[in-house]
């Protein structure tokens, strides 16, 4: 399989949102064309029709214009396909694809630890809280070097864009400013980001070197980053959005918590977290707040239509009911599949490709295991083959907007 790496074929086919209505015959198509097409890419595309369809159609034209989306699709009955694949040839508007490559949407990450970047790869031998402190937090702290997170978040960024990720959902550090350069390295390099600015005030469970000061400090400073990344967009070339995002249960004081929850109320804005990741994880809401994770954050206002929670491998019955009547998602990572949900909870569609279990930005190779792994299992949930199709690109796209 080869993906078609070019900008226009991968980032932009996405965006398709906007729709030019074409002329009322061919002359005027024609003419149009000369003026607002860019490119016209002929060859093979795979997408998703609906939600349980993945069509592969040969020989078409996929029209591109000059502020690179895509207005028109022709196919070889329409009448003017043959007029407009030679005024393209002849204008040197056609890029002619070989057999062997084909178009298909951009992928959509919903999990990635943007910070991690320098860590890809390194270091499975500690549990999770164990990792956190030697590996994690470490790291994350130097984000306070603003020419540190601008050379990482360029370099990332345009590796994910350059293997076909066009949309990704980010977990950023504690720091604004961090958070900006990631914001400015997706706009540099067109790539439509979800920036998660993370709060973690709990002074029993994160470092004194990486910490918010205070509840009250990490709820003022991530209301700050919603206006910052507002201001941001007034100029950008591609809309960032920000996401509340608790790092989990554990990171976080009730206060915080609450003030998040009141955050995504306030402003309409995505959430996403951790949940149920690990037995340390699972038994930290248990034993702090008698509930389970799901519940704890259900209980401050985080769990609604528009998030994404992590993992979810130690989800139960009574979790996954909570979520779906919520309208969660789960973004599942490979090897870490929580395979009872996925037999039982069809809204666990998506992957990830978190950098810390992955070892290189690659979604297509994120998403190789994870077929396996549901090939190899003859009980999956049928639906579950959703997660490696269309679902994590194609319609979480749709329910982020
Ligand atoms: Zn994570």
């Amino acid at each position: 399989m080869t993906v078609y790496n070019n900008r226009y074929t991968v980032i932009r086919i996405m965006n398709c949102s906007r729709k030019i209505k074409f002329g009322f015959c061919l002359n005027i198509f024609i003419e149009v064309s000369i003026i607002s097409i860019a490119t016209i890419i002929d060859g093979s595309t795979i997408t998703s029709t609906n939600p349980q369809t993945i069509t592969f159609l040969n020989h078409q034209l996929v029209c591109i214009d000059n502020s690179g989306y895509i207005d028109r699709i022709l196919s070889p009955n329409d009448t003017d396909y043959e007029a407009v694949k030679a005024t393209a040839k002849r204008k040197q508007q056609l890029l002619s694809l070989n057999k062997d490559e084909y178009l298909l949407p951009g992928f959509i990450d919903l999990h990635i630890h943007a910070p991690q970047w320098p860590n890809a790869g390194l270091a499975l031998d500690r549990s999770l809280n164990e990792w956190l402190n030697t590996y994690t937090f470490p790291l994350e702290a130097k984000y306070q070097e603003i020419d540190f997170a601008k050379s990482v978040y360029n370099n990332l960024v345009q590796e994910l864009v350059n293997n076909g990720t066009t949309t990704a959902l980010y977990f950023g550090t504690i720091h604004n400013q961090a958070n900006l350069e990631l914001a400015r390295a997706c706009n540099r390099h067109q790539q439509r980001g979800f920036i998660g600015q993370v709060t973690m005030d709990n002074r029993e469970q994160t470092p004194g070197y990486y910490r918010d000061r205070s509840a009250q400090k990490a709820i003022t400073k991530a209301e700050t980053f919603i206006h910052q990344l507002m201001d941001f967009n007034k100029t950008a070339l591609l809309h960032q959005t920000p996401v509340i995002t608790p790092r989990f249960v554990p990171s976080c004081t009730p206060e915080s918590l609450k003030g998040l929850g009141q955050l995504a109320r306030q402003y309409d804005l995505p959430i996403q977290s951790h949940c149920s990741e690990s037995d340390w994880e699972n038994n930290y809401a248990l034993e702090n707040y008698h509930q389970r994770d799901a519940m704890v954050l259900d209980q401050f206002g985080l769990l609604t239509n528009k998030t994404i929670m992590a993992h979810g491998t130690l989800l139960n019955q009574s979790d996954l009911d909570l979520f779906k009547k919520a309208g969660v998602a789960i973004a599942t990572v490979r090897f870490q599949m929580p395979i009872s949900a996925t037999r039982s909870y069809p809204l666990a569609k998506s992957l990830s490709n978190i950098l810390k279990s992955g070892w290189v930005p690659i979604f297509r190779a994120a998403i190789r295991p994870v077929f396996i792994a549901i090939l190899t299992r003859p009980l999956f949930h049928p639906e579950c083959f959703m997660t490696v199709s269309t679902h994590h690109y194609h319609l979480r796209d749709a329910e982020l907007r």
